[in-house]
């Protein structure tokens, strides 16, 4: 009988937090725990660490990819215009309100972990200046892209591979060649995705005995307040924000909309994979809304590559919770850049199951938060990414309605 990788990642989080338990209950100075806790950050670091090596070929060819496949439609400049700009502007509402809310009901406040004192201490050297921070910022986007691809600078890549995407539709049939390479690449990459997941149960287990046989209980707490304020921004987003864009654009009510998108929203959730629910989103828009096949054919692979309402949100307040966590007070250009950052690498995530918590690395190191704290992420990860992949989903839908409406 195969179980599914989901039940595993949820058996590994439960066995983890019980031997991690178990553990904390014979006492942090006890021979076994100090052995368990050790071998645990070796093993938890080792799966952490496959994830940061497939992130850059990752994040380079699945945006690439997503913006050539645009030469097909080379002849509708205005439907890829308006969709960039839709995705844009709807990933800037939905990381405001994520952001947002993290400020207003700020998980994780007042805990100061032990697990982050070192990062602390490296967050306080790194301050600069606003000005300058931002400066550096912004210097920091164009980079020589070996550069980039050998430092993993993500922002720089995902840059450069918007560039380099646009050069490839731009210059057409006379590239095909290194397009169809990047595309096979790409699919090695997800390939590649898929074996580290294999091990992700483990890796998962091991995080979480590290994490909870040296932390202490008042972190699970935190981290179910965390789960629901996302939970109910991201709801809020794909209830009430998009339909009234939807409505505000196009007339289209909401009943109607969720009557013909019902198939592709549940697939989203259930697959946590935009990539995978494509054909049913496609389904959804022709045959149940009447899109025309010339839009979806563009929008929606485009939207299941670089529109991601639901993981940009997450991104924005996973941050602040880290920074409440760790007990370090982001200043407004921080938080800026967080909003920018994870708008960014909501871009260049893939539509693949937790593509999210792989490039939430980047958000924290954007500004100097220890990228460890994904080990408090990954647990909730799974459940989180099903209600942020279907609004992801119903971004992409709601952006082949709006598209029509507009350019028709
Ligand atoms: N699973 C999401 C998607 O496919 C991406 C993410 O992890 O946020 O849309």
């Amino acid at each position: 009988m195969k179980i599914s990788l989901n039940f595993q990642i949820f058996a590994g989080a439960v066995l983890g937090i019980a031997i991690g338990l178990a553990l904390a209950a014979l006492g942090k100075d006890a021979a076994i725990t100090q052995q368990g806790v050790y071998l645990a950050g070796i093993a938890g670091g080792v799966f952490v660490d496959l994830l940061k090596m497939v992130l850059v070929p990752l994040v380079f060819t699945s945006i690439v990819v997503g913006v050539a496949n645009l030469r097909a439609h080379h002849q509708i400049h205005r439907v890829w215009i308006t969709t960039l700009i839709y995705s844009l502007v709807t990933m800037a509402i939905s990381v405001t309100v994520g952001i947002t809310a993290a400020r207003i009901f700020a998980p994780g406040k007042g805990l100061n972990l032990e697990m982050f004192q070192g990062a602390i201490h490296g967050f306080e050297t790194k301050q600069m200046p606003v000005g300058e921070f931002f400066a550096s910022f912004l210097h920091s986007l164009f980079l020589n892209p070996f550069a980039a691809l050998a430092q993993g600078n993500v922002m720089a890549i995902v840059v450069f591979s918007l560039f380099l995407g646009i050069a490839l539709v731009v210059g057409g049939d006379r590239y095909l060649n290194l397009l169809m390479l990047l595309q096979e690449l790409f699919d090695l990459s997800l390939r590649i995705v898929g074996w580290i997941m294999v091990i992700a149960p483990l890796g998962i287990m091991a995080l979480l005995i590290k994490l909870v046989a040296t932390q202490n209980i008042a972190l699970l707490g935190s981290v179910a307040k965390f789960v629901i304020v996302i939970l109910g921004t991201t709801v809020l987003h794909g209830l009430v924000i998009l339909p009234l864009i939807l409505y505000a654009v196009t007339r289209i009510s909401p009943f109607t909309f969720f009557r013909g998108a019902r198939e592709a929203l549940v697939t989203a959730f259930a697959t946590s994979s935009s990539s995978a629910t494509m054909p049913v989103t496609l389904r959804c828009m022709e045959q149940n809304l009447h899109v025309n096949a010339s839009i979806t054919g563009f929008v929606v692979p485009l939207g299941a590559h670089l529109n991601m309402d639901g993981t940009a949100l997450y991104e924005a307040a996973a941050a602040l919770f880290v920074a409440n966590l760790a007990s370090i007070d982001l200043n407004l250009v921080q938080q800026l850049v967080v909003c920018f950052t994870a708008m960014m690498v909501s871009i260049g995530a893939p539509g693949i199951p937790s593509a999210g918590m792989v490039t939430m690395i980047v958000v924290l190191q954007s500004v100097g938060l220890p990228a460890e704290a994904i080990a408090i992420l990954l647990p909730i990860d799974r459940l989180l990414d099903t209600v942020r992949t279907a609004v992801n989903v119903e971004g992409d839908m709601v952006g082949c309605l709006v598209v029509q409406k507009l350019v028709d």
